[in-house]
């Protein structure tokens, strides 16, 4: 009997069983960018943003980048008769460019100034500098107008957007991956959200009680830390939005948010005694390319909060900007279904014993193949041993079967204990 064949038939007794797994990693802020993005204007001297991009993209595998927050106010204003038009707009979207070649995840909330509530169209449709937090018109539908975002950025370019409060608008949307052995759920809002919008938030976070929640909002701290007021022109305000929703849920984890100048953050309450951790990340008045990582460590409960600016090469060491979050529950990921001791763990009904080839796949959840096997008979498992016959690191993995009819059956599975 040669080594696979052992495999195959060895495989009912393997200890199986959910566990977070020890990796760190890191949810990336971008602040509100209006102020870079007006280097724009001369268009090719661009360095402020590019700088930033480039930043990301260069650190993504050593800090372990695994999502981007947009906290809003991406530009200034629209400027449809600039070239090249809305550069503003252009200049965002090729940045983001970048780290869709890079294949990373993000959202972009909704700030005022990425709506036609604020300036940059005369009455006459021509262009201008003429931006105030509100603009001419009926400035409430003005605010839900978010065409030109869209244009730049529609709905095909979130690629772990799983959901959209209207189908064609991502001003409401939720994504979800995984990290750190844990779930995430991350909403990005319009700015004070409509009611529906937030009835709509509640339905998306109850069907996902096992994933940690990052709210992404244009407006909710105030400078000082305290619960922002309403913008004055949008729908509910953020008390509104916390005792409706946010506070209902002890899955959410973290709100994130900008609008305001600078930084403040707080530790909220929720219903249930949990923690909320909300952070304020706003430096527009500098327009200096600061970003804001937040290193999450599932293992010891905390955050770790560095401010940096890529093109000043500086970062923030006060304590508002370089700050440890610490005793944090992380909610923990659903158990694996089916994938427990007992019944044969991987299997396919149309590929009985002995029928045609099998491929059994086993990768991390970053998707590094730890594992392959083909076979003849039908797959019934694995021995939790990579290539050469070693034990793999207890932690989260995906395991990937297929036949050679075309069927497949995939999941996710933890192991909780090193195969001697
Ligand atoms: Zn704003």
């Amino acid at each position: 009997m040669n080594r696979k064949t052992m495999l195959a038939v060895f495989l009912t007794g393997m200890m199986i069983a959910p566990l977070a797994i020890a990796a760190k990693f890191t949810i990336l802020v971008f602040p509100d960018t209006q102020t870079e993005m007006t280097e724009a204007l001369t268009y090719g001297a661009m360095k402020k943003w590019p700088a930033m991009v480039n930043w990301v993209v260069a650190n993504r595998v050593s800090k372990n980048i695994q999502f981007i927050c947009h906290v809003g106010d991406l530009v200034d204003w629209e400027t449809p008769n600039s070239t090249p038009p809305n550069f503003m707009y252009q200049a965002g979207s090729d940045g983001f460019a970048v780290i869709d070649a890079a294949g990373m995840h993000y959202c972009i909330a909704v700030g005022n100034h990425d709506t036609r509530a604020v300036g940059g169209i005369n009455g006459d449709g021509t262009a201008c500098w003429c931006s105030g937090s509100a603009g001419p018109g009926d400035v409430h539908a003005n605010l839900r107008n978010t065409t030109t975002l869209n244009t730049f950025f529609p709905p095909a370019r979130y690629t772990a957007c799983r959901g959209r409060y209207e189908s064609t608008k991502t001003d409401n949307a939720y994504h979800t991956f995984s990290a750190g052995g844990l779930d995430w759920l991350v909403i990005n809002t319009e700015l004070d959200p409509r009611q529906g919008a937030l009835d709509w938030f509640n339905s998306v976070i109850s069907a996902h009680p096992t994933h940690n929640v990052i709210y992404v909002t244009h407006n909710y701290l105030s400078g000082s830390g305290t619960t922002g007021g309403g913008c004055g022109y949008g729908d509910l305000a953020p008390q509104q939005v916390w005792d409706g929703c946010l506070k209902l849920h002890s899955n959410v984890k973290l709100v994130l948010c900008g609008h305001v100048c600078c930084n403040a953050r707080r530790i909220n309450t929720g219903t249930s005694g949990n923690k909320v951790y909300e952070m304020l990340t706003d430096w527009q008045d500098e327009g200096n390319g600061w970003l804001r990582t937040l290193e999450i460590d599932p293992d010891s409960g905390t955050i770790m909060a560095k401010t940096y600016s890529p093109y000043l090469n500086q970062y923030k060491s006060d304590s508002a900007n370089d700050f440890r979050l610490t005793g944090i529950s992380f909610v923990p990921a659903a158990p694996p279904t089916g994938v427990r001791g007992g019944p044969p763990l991987f299997s396919l009904a149309k590929n009985p014993e002995g029928m045609e080839n099998s491929v059994l796949n086993i990768y991390t959840l970053s998707g590094r193949r730890v594992y392959s096997m083909t076979t003849k008979r039908r797959v019934a498992g694995w021995d939790n041993r990579n290539a050469a016959a070693l034990g793999i690191k207890p932690g989260n993995y995906v395991y990937v079967i297929a036949d050679i009819n075309g069927n497949r059956k995939s999941g996710k599975m933890a192991i909780t204990s090193l195969t001697p």
